[in-house]
């Protein structure tokens, strides 16, 4: 069964795992927000991708979430030292991951191949496409006035900031990479990983033709990245309290409504599953807390039956 996910980092990584774990090695692709990315200290930092890669990988530091497991720091310390702004707390091997894709780059080669020599070199059988070759970019307008790079809401103001829009820079010149809209076309299932539904899946769904590839296709399949009317990670409720009026699974499932079939909610918050339908989806509620590999697995087993 050919599946293609679309994600961005922990949630989507989790996810990931566990479709991996349940497919053949050339049967799941995944396509990965780079919304998020930024130039840090020089290089070009790919949040998203790396964390996907990182986790199918098994190298992620998964209590984390981010970053390499036992990866040290000796170069951002070094940098702060120096006076550089050290707030981006990149460590060394995971440094190395953006060096090497910034020299790809450098050399000509698009960012769709650097991802796919990296993942290769790390041994991850999945495919990943990054959702742009182009610089398309997240731009976070808070509710004070400021209009914030991505990386200066999440990291630097720790997703503090009210905010009263997201918005995308470079879209206007934007394609989606080649065999994005081909990997949705062509997949069994498509997967909506449990992301955060602004700052991931938004970008990755308005790069022109993917809404209406999404649209198109029979089986479209979401995970709720709110469980019991949370974010288990990051602002995603925030941002749904700000932005669509109320944190809530059946909040998520309005946002998709237009392209999705079946719309897998936590058991937490099953007393949504109406809430849920009256927007024309068809629900399901699962354990969807994937605490360990293992749990990823039996989640996906369960999605992919459905
Ligand atoms: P980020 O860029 O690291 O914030 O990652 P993502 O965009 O992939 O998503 C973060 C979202 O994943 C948050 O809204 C979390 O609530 C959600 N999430 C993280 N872990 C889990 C999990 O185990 N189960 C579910 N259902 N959602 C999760």
């Amino acid at each position: 069964m050919k599946v293609t996910a679309l994600a961005g980092g922990v949630g989507g990584a989790k996810l990931l795992v566990g479709l991996a774990r349940t497919l053949g090695p050339d049967e799941l692709t995944a396509v990965v927000n780079t919304g998020d990315d930024a130039r840090v200290y020089g290089v070009h930092v790919a949040p998203d991708l790396d964390i996907v890669t990182y986790w199918l990988a098994g190298m992620a530091d998964t209590e984390r979430g981010w970053g390499i497991e036992g990866d040290g720091f000796t170069v951002v310390d070094a940098l702060g030292r120096l006076g550089a702004d050290d707030w981006f707390r990149l460590g060394d091997a995971d440094l190395a991951t953006c060096l090497y894709r910034s020299q790809r780059l450098a050399e000509g080669a698009t960012l769709a191949q650097a991802t796919d020599e990296i993942r290769r070199s790390l041994g991850v059988e999945a495919e990943i496409l990054p959702m742009s070759n182009h610089e398309v970019r997240t731009r976070v307008v808070t509710a004070d006035g400021r209009d914030l790079e991505f990386q200066e809401y999440f990291v630097k103001e720790r997703a503090a900031p009210e905010v009263s829009e997201v918005r995308l820079s470079g879209l206007e010149k934007a394609s989606p990479a080649p065999g994005v809209l081909e990997a949705i076309e062509e997949a069994d299932r498509v997967v909506i990983c449990p992301s955060n539904p602004y700052l991931s899946i938004a970008p990755i769904a308005a790069l022109p033709g993917v809404r209406e590839a999404l649209r198109a296709h029979p089986r479209v399949i979401a995970v709720s990245p709110i469980v019991a009317g949370r974010a288990v990670k990051g602002p995603a409720g925030s941002l749904l309290a700000n932005l669509a009026g109320e944190s809530s699974a059946s909040a998520v499932a309005r946002l998709y409504a237009d392209f999705l079939d079946l719309f897998a909610l936590d058991t937490r918050d099953s007393g949504e599953i109406e809430r849920v339908r009256q927007t024309g989806v068809e629900a399901l509620s699962l354990d969807t807390l994937m605490v360990d590999h293992d749990a990823s697995e039996r989640l996906t087993r369960a999605l992919l039956a459905a």
